[in-house]
């Protein structure tokens, strides 16, 4: 497998044969207005440009979406995926906004969910804690798998939390990708990773290589990669967790 970080969630991922596109942000620097009722409300999303143009990264063989956040869905991405290109959705819901944009082929991950000979399942996930968790409403991880490569999980825009752990145990990956970053409201807990959250994400896969996306791409991620870095520097973990820069590729 390679899989290439792009920029805030969104991948590039060869497995199997097969070119995925995930959650695709693709919008200019700048773009969008700040989260509401988040740190840094005076920077404008995305933070920074892409590292290669919007047309190349949207030439995948099927793209799959997390959840339906303007950082993993956004109007560039809708208006640059071939509308005849499949897409892969967490929930009929979502599939059915996906279909209102105008794509003609949507499916919802199921039990037997396969690009070519890739199985792909979806797991569950946390987006914050108590109300505010509840109200980020349904998000998903995936797991790839074929007989010829490793086992991937990506766990989405989640926290540590029961869905994680119940994903590593019943898949046991050898490649898991979180979102870091720690993104939170002026209230409240982070939404997404911080280092602890991390940390005990390698604790329960001691033998995987964690991989960190989501990080400094949106005005209300918190955690930077040099401070990430530094943590995992202390704890003697660069081997074992690793922070890649947008752009960057990692082959396995
Ligand atoms: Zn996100």
């Amino acid at each position: 497998m390679n899989i290439t970080q792009i920029r805030n969630a969104t991948l590039r991922v060869q497995f199997g044969g097969v070119e995925f596109l995930i959650d695709p942000f693709l919008a200019a620097k700048g773009a969008y207005p700040s989260f509401p009722n988040t740190p840094n409300a005076d920077k404008h999303n995305p933070l920074v440009e892409l590292p290669v143009a919007a047309e190349e990264v949207v030439r995948a063989d099927v793209t799959i979406v997390t959840h339906l956040h303007l950082d993993h869905y956004d109007d560039v991405a809708k208006r640059l995926l071939p509308k005849q290109m499949r897409l892969l959705a967490q929930s009929e819901q979502d599939a059915a906004s996906m279909r209102a944009d105008g794509f003609e082929q949507v499916d919802v991950i199921g039990d037997s969910t396969y690009v070519g000979d890739v199985r792909i399942q979806r797991t569950s996930g946390q987006h914050g804690t108590g109300e505010i968790g509840q109200r980020m409403g349904k998000v998903s991880g995936i797991v790839l798998t074929h007989p010829r490569e490793r086992t991937l999980y990506i766990a989405g825009d989640t926290i540590w939390c029961t869905d994680v752990e119940a994903a590593i145990e019943q898949y046991q990956p050898k490649v898991i990708v979180v979102n870091g970053g720690a993104a939170q409201f002026l209230q409240g807990d982070p939404i997404l990773m911080g280092k602890d959250d991390i940390y005990r994400t390698h604790q329960e896969a001691p033998d995987a290589l964690v991989i960190v996306s989501h990080m400094e791409a949106v005005n209300h991620c918190l955690l930077t990669r040099t401070e990430l870095r530094n943590f995992l520097q202390e704890k003697g973990l660069t081997s074992s967790i690793y922070v890649p820069e947008d752009g960057e590729s990692l082959s396995f």
